[in-house]
Formats: structure tokens, C-alpha cells, sequence
């Protein structure tokens, strides 16, 4: 069968390139000024196994703001220095039902954020993260990303400037949390650090890298570290699977059935625990904020190699 045969990775992603490349539905980001400026034609695919090897198609230079996918790795960093029961307790592991910067969802709850990868969520996570000092906590951070990344990522100064103007809700949501006991450390500083991480720019081939560690137990297979507790891993995808692509999350678990990650830069991670990541960067959105191309490849890729977590294997 199609499962047992070593699938044709190259095969694959280049057929999905040619097939979805001249998809034009979906709308660039342009909440943050700087997310605007992309060419909506930006198309790249990179799947990296758990055996090391990279396969990838498409302008897989072309870096890319990581937005929201950066959630997912401050949270592993939260939960390895905390521990899974710290991070269900403060962070949570439910669907809001509602937009990814709710502050309707804060207000519900009492300030609990439901989960990390909402940015109320996400902002309380960068708070939790154990450090001496702001410069300690960013330091921790861009580590953790590099490290995960298997490179020296760094910070696209435009994309952070434009974000850091416009970012009066998401502060509005961090102080919201604060009057609740949500937060656990200085908003200002956590927000700041929240934008900086969200405007770290990575390319296929690194998102697609940092996916492996999650599907190889935790461990990175290109620099053989262990970088999350292999005890861990199935809690940081369970967050990706509730939350991972905003209010389409329970929609692609049904169509595709796989732990995945999306951010407004148009990047977008999935990942098929023992196996490989996909990552795919494409920056129109659909109306819930995922990128319309990146859908579409992983799941032509997840069905052709039968990756469906769901499915017997
Ligand atoms: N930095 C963006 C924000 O806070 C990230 C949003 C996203 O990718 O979902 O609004």
C-alpha cells in the first residue's frame, strides 16, 4: 500500500506547487502596515523529515514574518520550564469560539485565556516565561526559536516598528488579563516582547525544521538536541490541533486531521508526529486568517501519503 512505500516527497510538493499556484483567492494581511507589502505570488514549500532530509519547491528564499507560528515554540519553552499541568492551569487547552484577539474571550472567562496560541494566550505564555530581566527573557526566547530553527533568525525591524504602532489592542488585551490575575509579569514589557517574537523572520526550510522537532519527539533531527521533553510533545500538539488555525481549527481537523499551525504573515507548519513537517508560506488569507494556499498543499500532501492522524495506520 501507498502507506508502507517511502512517499515521493519531491513528487508531491511540486505537483501541489503546480496546482495551487494560480489560486488567487484570499486577501493579504494588512491589519499591520508592513504585512501589506507582500507579493500575494510568494509561494514556497519545504517538508523536512525525521530522518534529516529537506525537500522543498517554490521562492523558498523569500523570508517571511513567522506571526503567530511563533506561539507554538514559547509555549514548548513555557511548558519545559513549567511543566504541562502549569500550562493547562494559566494557559488552558480550549477553543475560544471566538477571533484570535477576543477580548470578548477574556471577558467571558475571567481572564482565563482558554488557550496559548489566542494572543491573550500567547502574551501570558511570553509573562511565564522564567527570566532574570527583559533582555534575559527576549534572550530566552530568540534561543529557544534559533535553536528549534537549527539558524540565526533575527528580527524584521519593519514589520516589528509597524506592529509595535498598531498594537494598542493586544495591549488592551494583556492589561485585561492583568485585572484578572492572568498575567505574570509587566504587560508592556510582555507585548513588546510578544511583537518582537512575532516579527522574527523565518523561511520554509527553518518553520519546516523547527515542525521536525515536534514530529521527531522533541528532539531536532539536523542538530540532534532534544529541545522539549518527548513526554511533552503530544500537549503542544493537542494546543496546535485545538487552536492552531484560529476559528478554522475544528474545519481542518475534520478535513485534513493534523496538528498544524498558521500566522497573518501567510506561514503555515504542519506536522505528522513520526514522519515529517510541512511547511508552507503563501501570504492570502482566508477569512478566518489562514493562508488559502497553504491549506490546500498540506492537505494534497497529508492525503497522498496517507497522513491523516486519525486514520489505522
Ligand atoms: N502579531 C500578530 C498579532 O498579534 C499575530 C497574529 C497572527 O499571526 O495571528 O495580531
Amino acid at each position: 500500500t501507498l502507506a508502507q512505500t517511502a512517499p515521493d516527497y519531491d513528487a508531491l510538493i511540486k505537483q501541489a506547487h503546480q496546482k495551487y499556484k494560480n489560486n488567487n483567492d484570499g486577501k493579504v494581511a494588512d491589519y499591520i502596515p508592513a504585512l501589506a507589502t507582500y507579493s500575494p505570488q510568494n509561494f514556497a514549500i519545504t517538508i523536512a523529515t525525521v530522518d534529516g532530509k529537506i525537500y522543498q519547491t517554490g521562492d523558498v528564499k523569500k523570508a517571511f514574518p513567522m506571526e503567530s507560528l511563533s506561539k507554538v515554540f514559547t509555549m514548548a519553552l513555557a511548558m519545559e520550564q513549567h511543566g504541562p499541568k502549569e500550562v493547562l492551569d494559566k494557559l488552558g487547552a480550549n477553543a475560544t469560539g471566538l477571533p484570535f484577539n477576543s477580548g470578548l474571550a477574556v471577558e467571558l472567562t475571567k481572564g482565563a485565556p482558554e488557550n496559548p496560541l489566542v494572543n491573550a494566550g500567547a502574551m501570558s505564555t511570553v509573562s511565564l516565561v522564567e527570566a532574570k530581566d527583559k533582555t534575559d527573557r527576549w534572550n530566552k526566547i530568540l534561543n529557544n526559536l534559533n535553536a528549534w530553527a537549527d539558524a540565526s533568525l533575527t528580527v524584521n525591524e519593519p514589520v516589528f516598528k509597524s506592529e509595535m504602532d498598531t498594537n494598542q489592542h493586544n495591549q488592551a488585551l494583556a492589561q485585561l488579563m492583568e485585572s484578572y490575575n492572568s498575567f505574570y509579569g509587566d504587560t508592556r514589557e510582555a507585548v513588546e516582547i510578544y511583537t518582537r517574537q512575532c516579527s522574527v523572520d523565518v523561511t520554509t526550510e527553518q518553520l519546516a525544521k523547527m515542525g521536525a522537532v515536534l514530529a521527531n519527539n522533541g528532539k531536532s533531527p539536523y542538530t540532534g538536541k532534544q529541545l522539549l521533553n518527548e513526554k511533552y510533545v503530544p500537549q503542544v500538539l493537542a494546543e496546535m490541533a485545538i487552536a492552531g488555525l484560529y476559528d478554522g481549527s475544528g474545519k481542518w481537523l475534520y478535513t485534513v486531521g493534523l496538528p498544524a499551525k498558521s500566522g497573518v504573515g501567510g506561514g503555515m507548519v504542519a506536522v505528522v508526529p513520526g514522519k515529517y513537517a510541512i511547511a508552507v508560506y503563501s501570504p492570502p488569507l482566508d477569512s478566518a486568517g489562514n493562508s488559502v494556499r497553504a491549506q490546500q498543499t498540506i492537505e494534497y500532501v497529508a492525503q497522498a501519503t496517507q497522513s491523516n492522524l486519525f486514520l489505522a495506520k
